[in-house]
């Protein structure tokens, strides 16, 4: 399995696109979250119209599904033909299609493959595009789904925007990797991630792998040393700040 981290910022970041990680697996391709900024750079890795297989979006903020009408037009432009499954909490169908409509005028209705969307809510397990799929809320200001996907014997967890649950940790168990947003260096303010949050999280879940993502900008830009010092003092685990484009293979 393949990982690559197509963008590893914050809403607002100038140097750090949004977050957004692609995932590669025996020809499969999947795209979780699609923000502001992430087709642009999602097409200087992919020039293959037909290569994405499915489009996770984890919550409505718009750093995470703004993207969304731009991807579908330059996929439309490029001759794709081969339906895009979007998978999300209810409301994503509806939610999209309104995002595309107030971007793109007729858009949804001129292109020539079809959306195919999927409600995923927790408790749920679906099998869509060759993985498995299985989702739980995070604390968020905006309703969040943490995401467990699978495939063979790899796991890999990818928490949206929002602070660990009890849920999100019963989902992150044993993964290969866990991706979590990390908002702040501690937990100071409801409803994000932190630093010293997601390192205890790790430690709980029996996680192996975990990538930092979606700091703030100056708090990575001020304290990037600090936090790699943090990150080397946990005991049996590899933490990492994955840079853009940055590609792990597991
Ligand atoms: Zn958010
Ligand atoms: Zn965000």
């Amino acid at each position: 399995m393949e990982i690559r981290f197509i963008g590893v910022g914050e809403a607002c970041d100038s140097n750090y696109g949004n977050t957004s990680i692609l995932i590669k697996n025996r020809g499969s391709s999947h795209l979780l979250d699609c923000g502001f900024s992430v087709p642009h750079n999602y097409f200087t890795y992919c020039s293959d119209p037909e290569e994405l297989d499915s489009l996770w979006i984890s919550h409505f903020h718009g750093d995470h599904f703004f993207g969304v009408p731009l991807l579908c037009l330059r996929l439309w432009e490029m001759g794709r033909k081969k339906p895009l499954h979007i998978i999300g909490q209810e409301g994503t169908g509806e939610t999209v299609r309104a995002a595309m409509d107030l971007a793109y005028g007729n858009l949804f209705q001129k292109l020539q493959y079809n959306l195919n969307f999927h409600v995923l809510m927790p408790g749920e397990k679906a099998k869509i595009a060759g993985m498995t799929w299985q989702a739980a809320w995070g604390d968020h200001s905006r309703p969040c789904l943490a995401l467990c996907l699978s495939a063979g014997n790899k796991k890999i967890f990818y928490s949206g925007d929002g602070r660990p649950t009890a849920e999100t940790a019963l989902l992150a168990g044993n993964s290969d990797l866990v991706i979590h947003e990390a908002f702040l260096l501690s937990d100071d303010i409801p409803g994000h991630g932190s630093v010293q949050g997601c390192i205890k999280f790790c430690q709980q879940t029996g996680t192996k792998q975990f990538a930092l993502v979606h700091i703030n900008r100056e708090i990575r830009q001020s304290e990037k040393n600090h936090i790699l010092q943090l990150l080397d003092k946990v005991p049996g685990r590899s933490g990492f700040l994955p840079e853009t484009g940055e590609k792990i293979i597991l």
